[in-house]
């Protein structure tokens, strides 16, 4: 694809490969260890908890409107917000009102992906973690049918913290939610499990606003950031499933090799192959998901049966029928195919497929260079053992 992005993008791979120390080693086994240690049988616990947060994003307005009117009641302020900026734009509003001038912001990456520590930083707002006075928080979930938010903390003092501020401000992205009290169980289990290799032993809290605690001091934010644009994309929407765990990085040989940087983002990883060009300008992420060999490890370990492998092709699928690729990467991928799918150009010597390979790309000069034809091909390594064989 001849777009900046892209030669970005692929030169910011090559470097991280080139820079890497050692190739960290993909952790399947890890992963299996422990999960049937916990479960006996873990297919079955990934296809309740697919179950379970599919039919919470089947109806997800129902659902949210219902959290809404529930959290309202017991005393406390939800706002919807379509952008970043949105809540960017009413989390300042709230902050300005009461003349705060110090927050406390626990990091998570759904802050990250806002943005708001930069935008504190410009409105002279200090983030400081020692106070209880303002705090910014990113709940794990919230449960639907109890208007409730479940945490977990890293410590027993960021759980303190917390739930004895003055101001609470919680940030949730708008599919991070389960129905009921009852489907957080499984979901811990298996974030813990597909995260950190390890049962489930940390701090948790599940929290529902009392109609005591004074208005106004306690806010949620339901933000959407370009999640609707999965939801809207039925070939996709399980993808709004996903519980974060990261699992499917540990087993991609792609991302075990490049990491983060060539992303430029919050998300990265094969996941990230599949949503960022909708959370994100597609101009900017539609190459990415051409970077995916196929292996198919992503699929195999989601602990929620996100088909992320088939997703990937279908997003390729999608760039090239919406002709969203320049048109000059379009013929090049053409004509390669054609090549590369023909058995009588495959079968030529290696000289001919290589000078063939260069003229069609000749002006991506890496590319070529890298590409090494064997002596011969499969088939024709085939066609010479049956025939030693006769
Ligand atoms: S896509 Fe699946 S494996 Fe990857 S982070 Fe989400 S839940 Fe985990």
């Amino acid at each position: 694809m001849n777009t900046t992005s892209y030669k970005q993008y692929l030169s910011s791979c090559k470097k991280s490969i080139e820079e890497q120390k050692e190739v960290k080693e993909l952790s399947f086994t890890k992963i299996d260890d422990v999960a049937y240690g916990v479960f006996r049988n873990i297919n079955k616990v990934k296809k309740i908890a697919s179950d379970i947060k599919t039919k919470f994003i089947n109806n997800i307005t129902d659902n949210l409107v219902k959290f809404d009117k529930i959290f309202t009641e017991n005393g406390g302020n939800v706002h919807w917000c379509v952008a970043y900026n949105d809540f960017i734009d009413k989390f300042i509003r709230i902050i300005d009102k009461q003349k705060i001038k110090t927050v406390n912001v626990f990091d998570s990456n759904f802050i990250e992906e806002l943005g708001l520590k930069g935008v504190l930083k410009n409105n002279e707002i200090t983030v400081d973690n020692e106070t209880n006075d303002v705090v910014v928080f990113t709940p794990k979930f919230g449960v639907i049918n109890t208007g409730s938010l479940f945490f977990e903390f890293a410590s027993s003092v960021d759980m303190e913290q917390v739930l004895s501020s003055r101001i609470k401000i919680f940030v949730l992205p708008i599919n991070d939610f389960v129905l009921k009290p009852e489907d957080i169980e499984i979901f811990s289990y298996l974030y813990y499990i597909y995260k950190y290799k390890k049962d489930y032993p940390y701090l948790t809290s599940l929290y529902t606003p009392q109609p005591l605690e004074k208005q106004n001091n306690i806010h949620i934010f339901l933000i959407d950031n370009g999640r609707s644009n999965i939801l809207e994309n039925r070939e996709i929407r399980s993808a709004l499933n996903c519980i974060n765990c990261d699992a499917c990085k540990d087993v991609c040989p792609v991302y075990t090799a490049i990491g983060d940087e060539p992303y430029d983002n919050v998300f990265s990883g094969p996941y990230a192959n599949v949503v960022l060009p909708f959370l994100e300008n597609v101009e900017n992420y539609k190459h990415i998901c051409f970077s995916c060999t196929g292996c198919g490890n992503c699929s195999k370990v989601c602990p929620m049966n996100i088909p992320i492998s088939e997703y990937i092709i279908s997003n390729k699928n999608y760039f090239f029928e919406k002709k969203i690729m320049d048109i000059t990467d379009a013929r090049l991928a053409k004509s390669l195919g054609k090549t590369l799918s023909s058995r009588e150009s495959m079968n030529k010597s290696r000289f001919i497929k290589n000078l063939r390979i260069k003229l069609l790309v000749n002006n991506s000069k890496n590319i070529t260079d890298n590409i090494v034809f064997s002596k011969f091909t499969f088939n024709q390594q085939y066609q010479q053992s049956l025939e030693k064989n006769e």
